[in-house]
């Protein structure tokens, strides 16, 4: 049974999609101005996470992730550089798929671009237009939150004293009150981005790009949506008012939002300049794997502070879990320990169970963490036979489809070096250790280092 923590219901509720063995999910996605910063990713890490467990539990996941390229932001880096904001944002896009590649974020199925979807918008925005929900003030377009109850349910926020007709300096257009939300921006000549459509000539506001983008590939209600817990109030709740007052349905099922990145205790933000792009990481020679390991390895519920000692404790722990896999080439015995099965089949069920239990990432490192002991216990022991390395070779394979931290697949040799590791453990039998140096040496050359247990010898190659 998988449960998830519910924004929306404020509870840990059992999780039902409404297709059998389909989830569809939906990510708000990055806004395509500059780089992502690492507190962006441990939302997209958190997501991935979710993406990837459902999948290896069974599920299909249809997953989209949006493209905001078109905002204020974006307008403003490409007048800035005085080139198109198609220029702009491709370029920036272009990075934020090669850093989901460096951190091993799966692609969603869909990544749609706010600006192919104008079309979608206006009709979205007409319908609220139609059935009253929104109305114009000069050529912009709100939605009037008064004509929606329910408003305010995700947030738990409380709307009620905020006075009706109160202005706010901040406001670009005037609006009939003050809560109410831009659904349509009326054109700025100077901006020179706007859309000549059925509603005017303007362009769309963020939050109405997220219900029109996620309903026209997944549907009017799907199962899963994620952000960050920035995003619940007020993006997440004019989502659900603009969708809900368009279609008469509810929206979503199970809303999940993942905490902060910290720095120093405050959330890793541009505004704040407290960020870390991945690339700042990467030139500092950080390993990226271990930048994924350190996002998913806290709870996605739970603050996690940022520090580069906690990367570095990150990079160690990467290292030590590829160096057990690593280590599983071993020359071992022909004696299968059936035991080695059943530890299998005990840390699967834990990974499992911990995961189910809203994403309890910890509770499912730990059951991996004592199966890699007591394998190790079975690997000193010399009770560990050939067939038990591919036992355990497949499992950590197998949760890797989760976790995606192991380094490399499995090395290989040329066949000439295996079998002279084969010859040298021939010649140590014979004693005759002078050629077995000779061959150790060899290899040594090449690269490759010889470990010999009592149990047989492992080769690792010398980065
Ligand atoms: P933005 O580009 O600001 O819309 O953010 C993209 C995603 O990153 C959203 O889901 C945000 O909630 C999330 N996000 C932004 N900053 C942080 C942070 N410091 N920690 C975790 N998630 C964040
Ligand atoms: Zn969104």
């Amino acid at each position: 049974m998988v449960k998830f923590y519910n924004t929306f219901t404020k509870k840990k509720e059992e999780f039902y999609p409404i297709e059998d063995k389909i989830v569809r999910m939906y990510t708000c996605g990055p806004t395509v101005y500059d780089f992502a910063h690492i507190g962006n990713f441990r939302a997209y890490v958190f997501e991935d996470l979710l993406h990837r467990f459902l999948e290896y539990i069974g599920y299909r996941v249809i997953r989209v992730m949006n493209i905001t390229d078109v905002d204020d932001k974006t307008i403003k880096g490409a007048k800035k550089e005085g080139i198109s904001l198609k220029e702009y944002t491709d370029r920036y896009i272009k990075y934020f798929l090669e850093d989901m590649d460096i951190l091993r974020l799966k692609k969603p199925d869909f990544m749609p671009r706010a600006t192919e979807h104008i079309k979608e918008m206006v009709q979205l925005i007409k319908k609220l237009l139609d059935k009253g929900y929104a109305y114009y003030k000069g050529n912009s377009i709100y939605f009037s939150i008064s004509k929606f109850p329910n408003y305010g349910k995700l947030s738990g926020i409380d709307l009620s004293n905020v006075k009706i007709g109160a202005r706010v300096d901040s406001d670009e257009y005037e609006k009939e009150d003050v809560r109410d939300f831009v659904l349509w921006k009326e054109a700025k000549e100077h901006e020179g981005v706007y859309w000549e459509t059925e509603i005017g000539r303007g362009r769309p506001g963020w939050h109405i790009e997220c219900s029109a983008m996620s309903m026209k590939y997944l549907g009017e209600t799907f199962d899963i949506h994620t952000g960050g817990v920035d995003n619940i109030f007020p993006h997440h709740e004019n989502e659900i008012a603009q969708s809900e007052s368009a279609t008469g349905k509810k929206f979503v099922n199970y809303w999940l939002h993942c905490a902060h990145l910290l720095v120093n205790g405050e959330k890793m933000s541009k505004s704040k300049g407290n960020f870390y792009t991945l690339r700042d990481l990467l030139s500092k020679n950080y390993n990226p794997v271990a930048i994924r390991y350190l996002l998913l390895s806290a709870h996605y519920r739970d603050p996690l502070n940022f520090t580069e000692k906690s990367l570095k404790q990150a990079e160690n722990t990467v290292k030590n879990y590829n160096e057990f896999y690593q280590g599983l080439n071993i020359c071992a015995s022909e004696k299968n320990n059936p035991v080695i099965k059943q530890e299998i089949e005990k840390a699967k069920k834990s990974f499992i169970e911990g995961l189910s239990d809203d994403l309890n990432i910890s509770f499912s490192l730990s059951s991996i963490f004592n199966f890699i002991k007591n394998i190790n216990v079975f690997f000193s022991k010399g009770e560990f036979g050939k067939e038990n390395v591919k036992e355990v070779k497949d499992f950590i394979e197998d949760i890797d489809r989760v976790l995606c931290i192991i380094e490399k697949k499995e090395e290989s040799l040329p066949a000439e070096f295996l079998n002279l590791i084969r010859k040298r453990e021939q010649a140590r039998k014979n004693k005759d250790f002078v050629e077995a140096d000779k061959i150790r040496d060899f290899l040594k050359q090449k690269g490759i280092i010889l470990e010999d247990t009592p149990y047989g010898t492992r080769w690792k190659k010398i980065k």
